[in-house]
C-alpha cells in the first residue's frame, strides 16, 4: 500500500486525510523532517502560507522536503500549498522564509481577494469529465505558468498546473464530495507516464 503524507503544521490538511483514507492509501501528517522517510507521496493543503513557513522554520522540514521534491516525490500542493511549490512570487511576503519550489510558475498571494468573496466554479479540468467544482478561498493566483503544464482555467487563467510529479491548485478540491483529483494523483504514484 503506498503511503502519502498531509502536511499537518497548519490549515485544511483533516479534509485532505479523509479524502486519502477514503480512497483507500496510507496516509501520515508530517509536521517534521523524519515523518518524510518512506513517503509515496505529499499533500500540501490550503491554509495561511505565511503562517506555515514560519511554522516549518524551527525543524528545517522546508529545506528537507524541498530537496526530497529535487529527488522525485510526487506533490500535490493546493492553494497555499500552491503558493510553497511555485518557483516565484509576485511579492517578498514569505521573504526570509524556507519555501519549496518545483513549479516553474510565478504565483500572486491573496489575488481572488479577502475570504467575504470566496466562489465555487465549475473547471473543465483535461483529461476528466464531468466539470470539477472548485473552491477558491483567498486563493493565490498564478500569473505566470512558465513551462508548467495547464490542465484547467478560470476565466482564462490556469488554476491547475503539473509539471512531471508536481501538482499545483489555486482551488480546493478537498473541499467538495468530489475525489477524482486525488484519485488522479494516487494513480499516478509510482507510474512514469
Ligand atoms: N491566502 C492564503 C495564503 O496566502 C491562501 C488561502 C488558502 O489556502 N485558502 O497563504
Amino acid at each position: 500500500m503506498v503511503t502519502v503524507g498531509v502536511l499537518a503544521l497548519q490549515g485544511a490538511f483533516r479534509e485532505h486525510l479523509s479524502v486519502l483514507g477514503a480512497l483507500g492509501v496510507g496516509t501520515r501528517k508530517v509536521t517534521r523532517p523524519e515523518h518524510l522517510d518512506g513517503l509515496d507521496g505529499i499533500v500540501l493543503p490550503g491554509g495561511e502560507s505565511s503562517a506555515m513557513v514560519r511554522l516549518a522554520a524551527p525543524t528545517g522540514l522546508f529545506g528537507r522536503l524541498g530537496e526530497r521534491i529535487r529527488d522525485g516525490l510526487p506533490v500535490f500542493g493546493t492553494c497555499a500549498g500552491l503558493i510553497l511549490l511555485a518557483d516565484r512570487l509576485t511579492d517578498d511576503s514569505l521573504a526570509g522564509f524556507d519555501r519549496l519550489g518545483g513549479l516553474d510558475i510565478t504565483v500572486a498571494r491573496n489575488a481572488y481577494g479577502r475570504q467575504r468573496e470566496s466562489f465555487v466554479a465549475p473547471l473543465t479540468i483535461t483529461g476528466m469529465t464531468p466539470d470539477f467544482d472548485g473552491t477558491f478561498i483567498r486563493a493565490p493566483q498564478i500569473v505566470d505558468t512558465g513551462s508548467a503544464e495547464v490542465l484547467a482555467r478560470h476565466d482564462g487563467t490556469a488554476v491547475l498546473v503539473r509539471q512531471g510529479d508536481v501538482w499545483g491548485a489555486s482551488f480546493h478540491p478537498e473541499l467538495g464530495p468530489d475525489t477524482r483529483l486525488h484519485a488522479e494523483f494516487v494513480r499516478r504514484l509510482g507510474h512514469d507516464d
